[in-house]
């Protein structure tokens, strides 16, 4: 025990010896921050109060129903800790194929921002989905703005899946050399909006198929689609 610390031993000895026991009350512990009884709830209160709330995209994550995975893949962008080529560099990793984007022949940086949003390969994925971004440096404010005008609910869901996939087919690129196309990055949507689907209530099932009409999805799969909302079918893959 240090010197201090021996010190403190003692004072708080001290403490002790001079307290008086009274057997007959009842022991109970008292919340000095708001003057009542104590409680787990009144400490969490107090000791969080000071704390600046996240920003509202960081909530809608953990309430998405998306996979754990794609949650956690989400929360690393939001606070830009994705392993992008950007990120490996800020960290002194050597590159010797450089650290461009690609998914494009831009000889641009590999940011999070470039990846997904400002890429000319993300922005035909998104406009593929029917939406556009107006850049700005912060990806929770772009994502309040994109919220409010996003037609139907599973916002964050929907965002997840796209960025996730994007993130897939880079990395297929770039790991099994298998080229970016549009083509296989909505089936690769598609994929994932098939996994999701077995997340959600079945009787909300039917509202993702907004997603499958704004890209363009095939009848056949919107049918399966359909079937598999009123049927609560699981555990057959659509596609
Ligand atoms: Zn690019």
């Amino acid at each position: 025990m240090s010197r201090q610390a021996h010190n403190e031993f003692l004072i708080f000895k001290d403490c002790l010896q001079s307290l008086k026991a009274d057997n007959d009350q009842t022991n109970v512990w008292v919340s000095q921050w708001s003057g009542g009884l104590y409680s787990s709830r009144c400490y969490y209160k107090h000791h969080f109060d000071s704390i600046t709330p996240a920003p509202p995209p960081f909530c809608w994550i953990w309430k998405a129903k998306s996979m754990p995975r794609i949650k956690f893949f989400a929360w690393l962008l939001l606070v830009d800790r994705l392993n992008t080529k950007d990120l490996l560099r800020r960290r002194h990793k050597h590159l010797e194929e450089g650290y461009h984007c690609v998914l494009c022949h831009e000889h641009v940086d590999e940011t999070a921002q470039h990846l997904f949003f400002e890429c000319t390969s993300s922005v035909t994925r998104w406009f593929a989905l029917g939406l556009q971004w107006e850049l700005q440096d912060n990806v929770c404010q772009m994502l309040i703005q994109q919220q409010l005008s996003f037609v139907g609910p599973y916002f964050m869901d929907f965002f997840m899946i796209t960025v996730w996939c994007i993130w897939k087919e880079r990395n297929d690129f770039i790991f099994n050399h298998k080229a970016p196309s549009l083509q296989n990055w909505k089936q690769l949507f598609k994929n994932e909006v098939n996994l999701h689907l077995f997340r959600l209530p079945s009787s909300k099932r039917f509202l993702v198929m907004n997603w499958s009409v704004i890209c363009n999805f095939d009848r056949l799969y919107s049918e399966a689609l359909l079937v598999l909302s009123c049927k609560s079918f699981i555990g057959k893959s659509l596609v």
